[in-house]
């Protein structure tokens, strides 16, 4: 049972061991990272369900991570300290794989490159583990990567993953990990395009309303141009979602160094 789904940003500098005091100019995203994240904590899923798109990608293939259980930590940003740990479902693993060959969508643990977890899923997990009740047992992880494949695979490639969640009546939440637009802002990391505020307003407006058809409608030219992040995480989490009546908010948007930011909730009514 699917208990609820997020999107969610992943910028390392709303680590305060990162920013430094910086993160304090997205407080608005730091209050909604925690509100999801304490929401999650409050459902106390068996099972979390990430898509990252910092994980490892191939055009033609949905790779999971494989194994029992992996870490990760922000030694990239200069600071191992921030560390989080997680087992993997290995279960619905395997079912998820199953399910995606019967449905012919190429998706599996083969061709891991790094085990080790992303900032995309480090970053978003550590606000649920510092929200995480310790009377609870912990939640175990799937860990989903992005493919080149249409946003319409990816789509469909949800829909399996949402079988596969109630072929073994796994209580389960699932997070789309993803930045929007990085062309916001001409001091941002990639500089001003129109085509950025205009993707950010196109996507949030569908984040807001959940109603998920309207990504394809999306134009393949401005999601380019506006140099997006986590379109195809959303994707997904559609997938997931279809069929399933639900509540949507768009918590928190801001993008105030140029990288559009975004959190919104489904919760199923
Ligand atoms: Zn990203």
């Amino acid at each position: 049972m699917i208990q609820s789904a997020y999107v969610v940003p992943h910028p390392p500098i709303i680590l305060p061991e990162i920013g430094r005091g910086e993160e304090r100019k997205i407080q608005k995203t730091i209050d909604g990272f925690r509100k999801a994240a304490e929401q999650i904590a409050e459902a106390a899923p068996e099972t979390i369900l990430l898509a990252s798109p910092h994980t490892t990608l191939y055009s033609d293939f949905f790779h999971i991570s494989p194994g029992q259980k992996a870490q990760g930590d922000m030694s990239r940003f200069g600071t191992p300290q921030v560390r989080v740990e997680a087992e993997y479902d290995q279960a619905l693993v395997r079912m998820i794989e199953q399910n995606a060959k019967k449905a012919g969508i190429p998706a599996g643990t083969a061709g891991e490159r790094d085990p080790r977890l992303d900032h995309a899923t480090v970053i978003p997990l550590r606000f649920v583990d510092q929200a995480w009740h310790e009377t609870q047992p912990k939640y175990k992880l799937v860990r989903i990567g992005l493919s080149g494949l249409s946003l319409r695979t990816h789509f469909e490639f949800g829909k399996c993953i949402a079988e596969s969640i109630a072929a073994l009546a796994r209580s389960a939440v699932f997070i789309a990990s993803g930045d929007l637009s990085h062309r916001l802002k001409a001091d941002g990391p990639y500089g001003f395009v129109k085509e950025g505020p205009e993707f950010d307003r196109q996507i949030t407006e569908i984040m807001k309303t959940g109603d998920f058809n309207r990504l394809f409608e999306l134009d393949e030219n401005l999601c380019d141009r506006a140099g997006e992040c986590g379109l195809r995480s959303i994707a997904i989490m559609a997938g997931v979602l279809d069929g399933i009546n639900t509540k949507a908010e768009l918590i928190s948007y801001e993008g105030p160094f140029g990288v559009g930011y975004g959190i919104s909730s489904y919760l199923p009514e």
